[in-house]
């Protein structure tokens, strides 16, 4: 539970505008009408009304309130958003790198005086129905935000989030189990080496195993070195062991105060309450402190500066020879002057978005590096704000022809500007970003204000984006070089400019495993045999701890009547376009368009399915008709929000041997685009331009290098996959798809010199893929629009009737199967049924240069309408919260780790773990937990709601009845599972766990990604890639 700030925050920027709709009511007295009639200098229950603003563009209302005795800071915004949402952050400013507010976020959530139970958060999980709960640190705040749909619910986790935050029991045994500890190696022996452990201490072993991340940290500590930006406040592993208890419990006293504490509220439950129960339950224990907290700015440097750091060479780096990255920051302004953070934002996207953008051409075209680097554009996570441009992937020699390329792109854009057309294009996806609805709204505003208002930023008119769009036209039209001179202002002229290059050095992991070794032998020669013999009971002390049956019965709970006990109709048409089968849906999805299509692949050659991939990645994104890629790109910025195709395998819901092959081509508009939005994929259809190698070669790379980095955060993902390759056939096509296997071939064609037969494939692999004849479509739109868009999709069809070829499959077992289950001779799909394949055990090891392993273990066992499948779904969720959590987390020193149950297979997984084949033991483990039965009804209860959370998470307009369209699932069917849901009992659990998940009774897969591992090098039973 750490968030870098840079990335994470940069990605939430991309999706702040997100709404959910699905709720909307239409009654007079709706929650942003309510909220209008407060008044400025009302109290309500200790607080009082500062301001109240309707901001009609995201259609909520803002009242802005502080709380008297304390100087609290609250935020309401009143939405007919049934997805409530609470978060309360502090403003953490650590001044040295042991990581003091990241594991008092961990440690905060172990524990309060009012639920003294150990881990009361991870409890929560399982004894509510919240759509969210999580707690992030970032570089100068710590945010703890919930959200839930359901009113007894929000009080609940609104009393366990605010005692957690504010009274916490901060043991001094959870600091050891979440901080850092030593501790013999096997902690019942004795005599077994000390090591290091802590969750957070292995967590940020595990963050800065990625060289991304390892970038963007020292980028950020350099950039602003005078305060707390130069510190890792997720710590730094060895400066982890040098926090002790005691400051750890300070910290909390100077920065975990209410007088330090903005609160944020969202959705359609009245403010009142939320303010009685936050006065009543926290606030009304305080006096106000001077928290003194505040960032200063950092002083500016009167000469630019350059700087180097090392990395770990990356084994999958696309190409071995260039793996240095080279970028140049900025310091720009104060975050909290929204008007230049709005303008500045778009002017970094100008300069770096999209093949039309200066460098874009200037830096990625010319191939020198394999992406920009990870850190890039604007970022205004810290105080003040910066931007950075720069390359990845890029040999050490072009670090000159880099920086002079970036200082001529600047005198370019101050000389030249920027089209008109795409400064229209930028301002069309920030009303697209407004429009587009999301279930995730309340937390993505949350994040949006975050870093201003925790600087003292107005958190209100950050939501006033129009007003923003509007002032910028303006001040754009006065002068029509602004932007030109804020390049000069702000880059050419700017001497607080920092050159950062990081180049891989093949020593870094033996060095810094030698500091860990030197940190360790030091804090070991200081200990007194007293000292050894207490470590010792210490660590049996916590194992005992770990172990313990917990009365949970302290913490709040719903009840599993409390749960809906039907599911919610989504009702579709069924029609035709040109002889394409067309799936519609009526949703209000506020004047926006969404069109989807899956195409068979039923009769692609074998020899082209790895290719599949590679060609979902670049047929939007290499021109078109008469657009070549640049037009094409501008075209798609002016007229959509977006245009996409990616491989899709869908398992059948009755039988595990059969599976949909398929791509899914995806796009939206606003319904004035329409008729653009289709014409420019009749382009694709109808002539793609797949002619041009350079451009070709540039995506790849940028696809190779994508792939590669996502490892190391996605690595339990890759080792599922894989652990389920020779389990199913949909399994095996999955990691052809998205495995290491991919992984690899990505890496291969980066390397390859001649693209050429490549390019000489597309145009082949192209007329199986884009063929109506094999194809079924789904539009998502408000019932005005429906009529209109289904015209546009018709003359759509007849625009491409050209593609249209019937062709044979490649496979003769193809099982048709009708869309509309009553309907049986109407619309269908067709699935290939894979009878003669044979599951088989086998188990893979990757090594990776990572301190951490991913470890998964996946049982073929059933599919989704088999009887069985709701039992295993809570077994899984169970098993997760009352065992796995305990050996994997808690014991293993791993971030994470669990169970699930999807595709038909039953997968174990761990993330970031410090062990490997021990973690495979943990499930077995697990395993025989659940068969001896050792669980309560309660338990049971309580994975049911964990499970039914997931189930009845909300879905956005744009994506109602898509899960019916690709899957085949009804909600006839829904509603069985449903049932078989709640009757699941102890009795069911049991059958299952031992017919499924007995050793010798299933096929099981098992994968491991992590550093070099003897024992499994010398055990012949493992496969070592
Ligand atoms: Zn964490």
């Amino acid at each position: 539970m750490f968030r870098q700030t840079k990335s994470a925050l940069g990605k939430l920027r991309q999706l702040s505008f997100n709404a959910q709709q699905h709720t909307w009511r239409l009654n007079s007295s709706s929650a942003k009408e309510r909220a209008c009639q407060y008044r400025p200098g009302q109290k309500i229950h200790g607080f009082t009304v500062r301001e109240v603003v309707e901001v009609p563009d995201l259609f909520l209302t803002a009242v802005k309130l502080t709380h008297d005795a304390t100087g609290a800071q609250h935020l309401h915004a009143a939405r007919d958003d049934s997805n409530n949402l609470f978060s309360v952050q502090l403003r953490t400013t650590p001044m040295d790198s042991t990581g003091v507010p990241h594991i008092l976020e961990h440690t905060v959530l172990c524990g309060s005086k009012k639920f003294p139970c150990r881990d009361p958060f991870f409890k929560m999980l399982n004894r509510s129905l919240s759509t969210f709960m999580n707690a992030f640190t970032a570089s100068d705040y710590t945010m703890y935000p919930f959200s839930t749909q359901n009113r007894k619910d929000f009080q609940n986790l609104l009393s366990v989030y605010l005692d957690a935050v504010f009274f916490p029991c901060l043991r001094e045994q959870d600091f050891w189990q979440e901080g850092w500890r030593l501790e013999n190696k096997t902690p019942t022996d004795l005599n077994s080496p000390l090591v290091f452990k802590g969750v957070v201490f292995n967590e940020m072993k595990g963050a800065f195993s990625d060289n991304e991340r390892v970038y963007a940290q020292h980028l950020q500590n350099k950039m602003y070195p005078d305060h707390t930006y130069a510190v890792v406040s997720g710590g730094e592993p060895l400066d982890i062991p040098d926090l002790t208890w005691e400051q750890l419990r300070r910290f909390h006293a100077t920065h975990y105060h209410p007088s330090n504490a903005r609160f944020f509220t969202y959705g359609d439950l009245p403010l009142e309450q939320h303010l009685e129960q936050i006065e009543a339950e926290a606030l009304s224990k305080f006096q106000r402190i001077d928290p003194d907290t505040e960032v200063p700015p950092q002083p500016r440097w009167s000469s630019p500066r350059e700087d180097h750091v090392t990395c770990s060479p990356d084994a999958l780096a696309p190409d071995p020879a260039r793996q240095d990255t080279l970028c140049v920051s900025y310091l720009l302004g104060d975050i909290t002057d929204t008007f230049e953070g709005f303008t500045l934002g778009l002017l970094s996207s100008l300069m770096i978005s999209g093949p039309n953008s200066p460098f874009y051409k200037a830096l990625i075209e010319p191939k020198i590096g394999s992406d920009f680097s990870s850190v890039v554009g604007y970022d205004g996570s810290t105080k003040e704000a910066s931007f950075s441009i720069g390359l990845q992937g890029m040999a050490k020699e072009d670090a000159e022809r880099v920086k002079q390329i970036i200082s001529r792109t600047l005198d370019r854009v101050i000389q030249e500007g920027f089209a008109e057309e795409r400064i229209e294009a930028l301002l069309h996806k920030i009303e697209i970003q407004m429009k587009h609805q999301s279930t995730n709204f309340g937390l993505s505003l949350a994040s949006y204000i975050a870093s201003s208002w925790n600087h003292g930023g107005d958190p209100v008119e950050l939501l006033q984006l129009s007003d923003s769009v509007a002032k910028f036209r303006r001040a754009l039209k006065e002068n029509p070089r602004l932007l030109q001179d804020k390049v000069q202002h702000y880059f050419k002229d700017n001497t607080h400019r920092l050159t950062l290059t990081m180049s891989p050095d093949e020593a870094y992991l033996e060095k810094q495993a030698g500091a860990e070794e030197e940190k360790l032998q030091k804090k070991i020669s200081a200990l007194t045999a007293a000292d050894r013999k207490e470590i010792y009971e210490n660590g049996l002390a916590l194992l005992a701890a770990q172990s313990e049956t917990q009365d949970a019965s302290c913490l709040p709970a719903l009840k599993v009547s409390d749960i809906e006990p039907t599911v919610p109709v989504t009702p579709v048409q069924f029609g035709a376009a040109g002889g394409v089968p067309v799936q519609f849906c009526e949703q209000p999805t506020n004047g926006l368009v969404y069109f989807r299509a899956v195409c068979s692949l039923n009769t692609l050659p074998e020899d082209l399915r790895l290719y599949v991939p590679l060609f979902c990645s670049i047929v939007t994104k290499m021109g078109s008709g008469a657009l070549d890629y640049r037009q094409q790109a501008q075209q798609k910025d002016l007229r959509t929000g977006g245009m996409s195709a990616s491989p899709l395998v869908t398992n059948d819901s009755t039988q595990l041997d059969m599976y949909e092959q398929s791509v899914l081509l995806y796009s939206s508009c606003l319904d004035r685009n329409l008729p653009h939005m289709f014409e420019l994929w009749s382009d694709i259809f109808n002539s793609p331009r797949f002619d041009d190698v350079e451009r070709l070669r540039v995506l790849v790379m940028m696809s190779a290098q994508e792939l590669a980095n996502g490892i190391s955060d996605s690595g339990h993902v890759y080792a599922m996959t894989r652990a389920a390759r020779h389990l199913t056939p949909a399994g095996e096509l999955n990691e052809t798809f998205g495995g290491m296997e991919q992984v690899k071939f990505m890496k291969k064609m980066a390397e390859t010199a001649d693209l050429d037969r490549v390019i000489r494939m597309l145009p082949r692999i192209k007329k199986h893929i884009l063929n109506p004849a094999h194809m079924r479509c789904a539009i998502n739109t408000t019932p005005q629009n429906m009529s209109n868009t289904s015209a546009h999709l018709e003359s759509f069809m007849k625009d491409v009737a050209g593609t249209w070829k019937t062709r044979k499959p490649v496979r003769a077992n193809i099982v048709e199967r009708p869309l509309d289950p009553l309907d049986a001779a109407g619309l269908s799909r067709k699935l290939i049924s894979d009878l003669s394949f044979q599951p088989c055990q086998m188990k893979t090891f990757f090594q990776l240069p990572f301190p951490v392993n991913f470890v998964s273990e996946s049982i073929r066992a059933v599919p989704f309408c088999h009887e069985d499948y709701a039992s295993l779904g809570i077994l899984a969720r169970m098993m997760t919260a009352k065992f796995l959590h305990g050996e994997i987390r808690e014991k293993g020193g791993a971030y994470g780790g669990g169970a699930r149950m999807g595709g038909g297979l039953f997968t174990f997984y761990s993330y970031r773990d410090p062990n490997a084949v021990q973690t495979l033991s943990a499930f077995r483990r697990g395993v025989d937990w659940a068969k001896s039965g050792r669980f309560t009804q309660q338990d049971v209860d309580e994975a049911k709601l964990s499970v039914f959370s997931a189930v009845d998470s909300p879905v956005a307009p744009a994506s109602k009845g898509i899960g019916r369209f690709l899957s085949g699932v009804t909600d006839e069917e829904l509603q069985r599972h449903r049932e078989r849901l709640f009757a699941v009992s102890q009795r069911s659990l049991l059958d299952v766990a031992a017919r499924y998940l007995g050793a010798g009774h299933g096929t099981c897969g098992v994968a491991i990604l992590g550093p070099e591992n003897e024992a499994i090098r010398k055990d012949p039973s493992w496969i070592v890639k």
